[in-house]
């Protein structure tokens, strides 16, 4: 059975205390989810304490919101992908919208940072997802698979199948829109058929896709239906802690 993840994306919020606040009341509020992986994506600075506190919960890991697209060296403010390694942490959100949209990160810079996340065994969730123009414009399909295609189908199928593809219709980030099911369910039947086509159904099986884009308890039971959801990655509503603990019980009343 596909892994089933609800991953939180803090983005540029909270400080320190209230970061460490927010992940020892989840840490107690979810302590029996097995089958379900937490993810808690924080910024650069709150990675190490939050490493430390997970240890008690198998169930919690922790992603870097970016890291940087070359190995090392005189790249100041950057963050490689080794030193994310280095004090273990276990995954890395790529390409994620707002990456894409306010810091001109391409589809090539991005199979970069993939490339570095895994040759040091950083696992991407790498995030795709159409523009509202292209969605109107019937072209979001399009969009999706060149997103793929431009920065995971050089990955070797070992390779493919340590990544978390999230697709987040940009349209739907922060916005209080979000995808319908049938939307929702429809492009990850794609994304997955497009992956199958390209490496194997048996590997395209594998892959967990999660739903983004204004995932909240109110919707999240519906979305999780969907054949083909394999989880969320969820902004705003994962900064309050009773709503995204709401949203992991939605996902265990699935299995
Ligand atoms: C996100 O930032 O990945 C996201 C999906 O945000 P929100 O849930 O706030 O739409």
């Amino acid at each position: 059975m596909r892994k089933k993840i609800i991953a939180g994306n803090w983005k540029m919020n909270l400080t320190f205390a209230e970061a460490m606040a927010l992940a020892d009341n989840l840490l107690d509020e979810n302590k029996n989810i097995d089958d379900v992986e937490v993810v808690l994506a924080s910024p650069f600075i709150f990675l190490h304490p939050l490493i430390n506190r997970i240890q008690s919960n198998p169930n919690f890991s922790i992603a870097a919101q970016n890291c940087s697209d070359k190995i090392k060296g005189a790249f100041t403010g950057e963050i490689a992908a080794s030193m994310l390694a280095s004090i273990g942490v276990e995954h890395v959100i790529l390409g994620h919208s707002e990456r894409r949209q306010l810091y001109g990160e391409t589809n090539s810079m991005i199979a970069a940072k993939v490339d570095r996340a895994l040759e040091n065994g950083v696992f991407p969730i790498f995030c795709c997802g159409e523009l509202l123009a292209e969605r109107n414009n019937n072209i979001h399909f399009n969009v999706v698979k060149k997103q793929l295609e431009e920065s995971l189908f050089h990955l070797t199928s070992n390779q493919i199948d340590e990544c978390i593809i999230a697709y987040e219709p940009v349209w739907a980030i922060g916005t209080g829109v979000t995808a319908s099911f049938e939307q929702a369910q429809e492009m990850h039947e794609f994304i997955r058929s497009t992956i199958s086509s390209k490496y194997s159904k048996s590997i395209a099986e594998e892959i967990s896709i999660l739903y983004g884009g204004s995932v909240t308890p109110a919707n999240a039971s519906e979305l999780f239906d969907g054949d083909d959801i394999d989880g969320a990655l969820v902004g705003g509503a994962s900064l309050k802690e009773k709503d995204f603990s709401d949203i992991i019980k939605a996902m265990l009343t699935k299995i």
